[in-house]
C-alpha cells in the first residue's frame, strides 16, 4: 500500500468531497500547500537522481484542462481524468517525456466535472463512443488510493451510451470484480516477459499477478484486451516474447481466451529518458540501443524500420499460432 512521504496540495481541494476524504485519510502525513500542481518549483529544481524519491510524494489538486483528444485505436477520445503519473518507475514511461522528472502521481479531486463531460459527450453523440480514461496514469493503482474506479464504474453503469477503457500494469482488481458494469468498461492489461518486468518496470505487478487479474476480470464479465507493450528488443527478445505468448496461452482461462484482443506497441524512447535514468537508476539495464534505434525528431527515438518489420512479422506469426481466433488490433 502506497504511503506518501509528503503531500503537496492546492487549497481548493478542500471544496471537493474527495479532497476532504484524502486530507482526512492522510491527516498524519506532512503537507505543503502549493499554488498549482503544474508548477511546483521546489520539485522542478531537484536533480535527476532524486526522481525515485520524488515518486514517493503525492500531489493533490484540481484538473483545469478538460480537452478531449481524438484517438483512433481502442477509443475515440483520450480524456483527461482523475490522475496523472503513478508511483511506479518504468524506465520507458512516456510521461517522463511530458513531465520530465515531475512524472509523479497527481490526483485531481474534481472528478464530477470530468465525469459529467464524458456522459454529456457520450449521450449527445450519434454513434457509440469509447473514452480512454487512463492514457496518462494507471487507474487500477490510483483506485487503491482514491476508490475512483469504483466510483466511476458505479456511476457509469446506467448511462445510455458510451464505453470507458484504460490500460494497466497492476493486478489489484479485486475491488472492482463485484461491481455491476453492464460491459461498458474495457480493461486492457499490459504485459511483458517477466525478465523485462523485473529489469525495466520497477514498482509494477508481476506477470503472474497480471495474468491472474485478466482471468478474474474475464470471470467478472468485463471486456478485456491484452497490450503487449512496450516491446523492447533486448538481445534474446524472440525467446522471451515467445515464452510470454506461450505463458498467456497456457495460463489464461477459457473466458479470457474467448474474448481477448491484442495490441502490440514497440518501445519509443527519448533523450530525457536517457538523462533521468542514467542518474536515477545507475544500475539499471540500458534499454536505449543505438544500433537498433533511430531519431524521430524532438529528442525522441524509435526502432529502425527493419527491426520493426521483423517484430511485426514475429508477433503476427506467433499470435496467430497460439491465438488464431483472437483479433490483433494493431502492431505499431
Ligand atoms: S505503470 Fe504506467 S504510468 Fe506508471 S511508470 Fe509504468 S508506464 Fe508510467
Amino acid at each position: 500500500m502506497f504511503k506518501p512521504e509528503i503531500i503537496y496540495y492546492e487549497k481548493q481541494i478542500e471544496n471537493y468531497e474527495l479532497g476532504k476524504q484524502l486530507m482526512d485519510k492522510y491527516k498524519n502525513v506532512p503537507k505543503i500547500q502549493i499554488e498549482n500542481h503544474n508548477n511546483i518549483e521546489e520539485m522542478r529544481k531537484k536533480s535527476n537522481k532524486e526522481f525515485p524519491q520524488m515518486k514517493k510524494n503525492l500531489i493533490i489538486g484540481t484538473r483545469k484542462t478538460h480537452k478531449f483528444v481524438e484517438n483512433h485505436k481502442v477509443s475515440d477520445y483520450l480524456v483527461p481524468y482523475t490522475s496523472s503519473g503513478c508511483t511506479a518507475s518504468c524506465l520507458y514511461c512516456y510521461l517522463i517525456c511530458n513531465y520530465n522528472k515531475c512524472a509523479y502521481l497527481r490526483l485531481f479531486v474534481n472528478r464530477e466535472e470530468m465525469f459529467e463531460k464524458i456522459i454529456k459527450t457520450a449521450e449527445t453523440s450519434e454513434k457509440e463512443l469509447t473514452f480512454e480514461i487512463g492514457s496518462n496514469s494507471d487507474l487500477i493503482l490510483e483506485n487503491t488510493i482514491t476508490n475512483n474506479l469504483i466510483w466511476t464504474i458505479e456511476n457509469f453503469k446506467n448511462t445510455k451510451k458510451g464505453r470507458l477503457t484504460f490500460p494497466t500494469k497492476f493486478d489489484m482488481v479485486d475491488p472492482i470484480l463485484p461491481l455491476e458494469h453492464n460491459r461498458r468498461i474495457i480493461i486492457r492489461m499490459s504485459v511483458n516477459p517477466e525478465e523485462i518486468i523485473n529489469k525495466v518496470e520497477f514498482g509494477t505487478s508481476r506477470l503472474k499477478g497480471r495474468i491472474e487479474a485478466i482471468n478474474k476480470l474475464a470471470e467478472a464479465d468485463y471486456k478485456i484486451g491484452i497490450l503487449i507493450a512496450p516491446v523492447i528488443f533486448i538481445e534474446n527478445w524472440k525467446k522471451l516474447y515467445l515464452e510470454l505468448i506461450q505463458q498467456l496461452y497456457s495460463q489464461l482461462n477459457k473466458k479470457a481466451k474467448e474474448q481477448i484482443f491484442f495490441e502490440t506497441i514497440f518501445m519509443t524512447y527519448s533523450y530525457i529518458h536517457t538523462k533521468i535514468n542514467e542518474e536515477a537508476f545507475p544500475n539499471a539495464i540500458q534499454i536505449f540501443n543505438k544500433e537498433l534505434m533511430t531519431g524521430r525528431g524532438r529528442g525522441k527515438y524509435w526502432y529502425k524500420p527493419q527491426i520493426r518489420e521483423e517484430g511485426d512479422k514475429f508477433f503476427r506469426e506467433k499470435l496467430k499460432e497460439y491465438f488464431p481466433e483472437n483479433q490483433i488490433l494493431y502492431i505499431v
